[in-house]
């Protein structure tokens, strides 16, 4: 295994507020959200781009994506949920979903480290409305 934050995360090494996890993937709260409710979502396996995951694995982590949406939208009433992919900061691929209130917020220099409270929390809240069924 590399000397990687993320593979570190996934094996548990590091503790980190996990949103959900299964064997392929692991979302966790980033600690510097550009808004509360920040979430990571990151393929356990080690690659470097999310374009090198193979097909399957790369629509899972939309879907996953697509899954979020709707609890993470609810737990921070945010008007949209964006999805950024950059991978300038760590070389373990990973897709931000990130709650937005209004447009141009997708902006990594927004980041600020948030109290790991809250994270906790913000977590605690959108596992919560994950278990909630909604009827459209
Ligand atoms: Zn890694």
């Amino acid at each position: 295994m590399p000397d990687c934050i993320f593979c570190k995360i996934a094996a548990h090494e590091i503790p980190s507020h996990i949103v959900r996890e299964d064997e392929q993937f692991i979302v966790i709260a980033d600690i510097k959200p550009v808004n509360p409710g920040h979430l990571l979502i990151i393929p356990k396996d080690h690659v470097e781009v999310v374009f090198a995951m193979d097909d399957a694995r790369y629509a899972e982590a939309f879907a996953i994506a697509k899954r979020l949406s709707d609890p993470l939208r609810r737990a921070t009433d945010a008007a949209k949920i964006g999805i950024a992919v950059e991978g300038f900061g760590v070389d373990h691929a990973h897709i931000h979903l990130i709650p937005l209130h209004g447009p141009h917020e997708l902006n990594p220099d927004r980041a600020q480290p948030a109290d790991q409270e809250d994270l906790a929390a913000m977590v605690e809240k959108i596992k919560k409305e994950m278990t909630v069924k909604h009827a459209e």
